[in-house]
């Protein structure tokens, strides 16, 4: 088994608690990683004075893989996102969520396996803003005005939602080669080109012609995703791959946790054609942080994508099975399926989970 250099980013908040019960889970699991630590967030604004240094960055692109726990932006750095920052400059334009149904995590289904297929790098998510009463926001409503694209009020903050054939070929492309890879059947695009024709419609129209491109080994259909959400709702078993635009896509990864146990469970990876960067979808949760109730589920299964991207099949199949068995056992889980499932047996700390997965992994 080759060993492995990992970034390690523990993150704020919960964080730092997720973070070490990743590595004590995937130190047990055989397979061999080289953890070097580089920090992110609000806390290292004060010690580093960025939320994001440049050593991070090179510590990331020096071993290509790392994984993260959740990242807080501090107001006032010149950042709207520190997330948003990251995955542009490593240019990770998937976002890959898949969607498991875990016996005993308090799931509304038992049978929902779906990938969710995220575009990360533009939509509302580009960051292009002016702020209301601003010179440019001025500027824009006067063009509007000008080339007959609609009347905005004078007192509107704008968001500009930039949608490619580019990032949309590249996103659709990447469903359709993961579908291919991972034998699903079939993906679907969510949108509302009906009524967004030129971003929306643009990313349909691109959907289309690639699923062309597959015809006879992967299918294709399309929902407006407001459909979707309620589909999915009723029976999730109908999808396979979902791709979608940057936003739908954030909504719909937290929807899919919900019907599947939550927040705590939904592991997450951000690929690039160079790097890869493997978090959660949970984001710092500072209500329980520092408190060892978090439930480091989600960034240990984000753990076992990270050793499936690595080539580590058997360490990653470890881990999944571990999780497995202790949630069907359902003796010792923390509080946020506690209260999930509606169990009185008394919450179990981040550690105590821990523990009773060293325990499966030990078997
Ligand atoms: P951020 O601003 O960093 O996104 P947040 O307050 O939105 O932080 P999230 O992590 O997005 O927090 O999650 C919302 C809530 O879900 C949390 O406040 C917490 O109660 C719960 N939650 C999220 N992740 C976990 C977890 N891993 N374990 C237990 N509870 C969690
Ligand atoms: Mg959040």
């Amino acid at each position: 088994m080759a060993r492995h250099t990992v970034t390690l980013i523990p993150g704020d908040g919960i964080g730092v608690e997720t973070s070490a019960a990743m590595q004590r889970v995937v130190e047990a699991c055989g397979a061999e990683i080289d953890w070097e630590i580089a920090e992110a967030g609000a806390h290292c604004l004060e010690t580093e004075g960025t939320p994001l240094p440049d050593s991070t960055i090179e510590a990331v692109k020096r071993n290509k893989v790392a994984i993260k726990g959740p990242i807080t932006t501090p107001v006032g750095t010149g950042f709207r996102s520190v997330n948003v920052a990251l995955r542009k400059t490593l240019g990770l334009y998937v976002c890959l969520r898949p969607v498991v149904s875990l016996p005993g995590a308090g799931g509304r289904y038992d049978n929902v396996d779906l990938v969710i297929v995220r575009e990360n790098s533009e939509d509302l998510y580009a960051g292009v803003e002016f702020e209301e009463g601003s010179e440019g926001a001025r500027k824009l409503i006067d063009l509007c005005a000008k080339e007959g694209a609609g009347t905005i009020r004078p007192d509107s903050g704008i968001s500009v939602k930039p949608i490619s054939v580019t990032a949309s070929q590249d996103i659709v492309r990447y469903a359709f080669e993961y579908a291919l890879k991972h034998g699903r059947k079939k993906v679907t695009a969510a949108h509302k080109a009906n009524i967004m024709k030129y971003s929306d419609g643009l990313f349909l129209r691109v959907a289309r012609e690639v699923a062309k491109e597959y015809e006879g080994r992967v299918d294709f259909d399309d929902r407006i995703i407001d459909a979707f959400c309620m589909n999915m709702v009723t029976d999730p078993s109908q999808f396979d791959v979902a791709v979608f635009p940057n936003l739908y896509g954030d909504i719909a990864s937290d929807l899919a946790a919900g019907l599947v146990g939550g927040l705590g469970i939904a592991p997450g990876a951000n690929i690039g054609k160079e790097y890869a960067v493997f978090e959660a979808v949970h984001g710092s949760a500072p209500n329980i942080a520092g408190q060892n109730k978090a439930n480091p589920t989600a960034e240990i299964l984000s753990a076992a994508m990270m050793l499936d991207h690595l080539g580590e099949l058997e360490a990653a199949a470890r881990i999944r099975r571990a999780v497995t068995e202790v949630y069907a056992a359902g003796e010792c889980l923390t509080g946020d399926i506690r209260n999930l499932t509606g169990s009185d047996k008394p919450a179990a700390s981040c550690t105590e989970f821990t523990d009773a997965l060293l325990t499966a992994l030990a078997k």
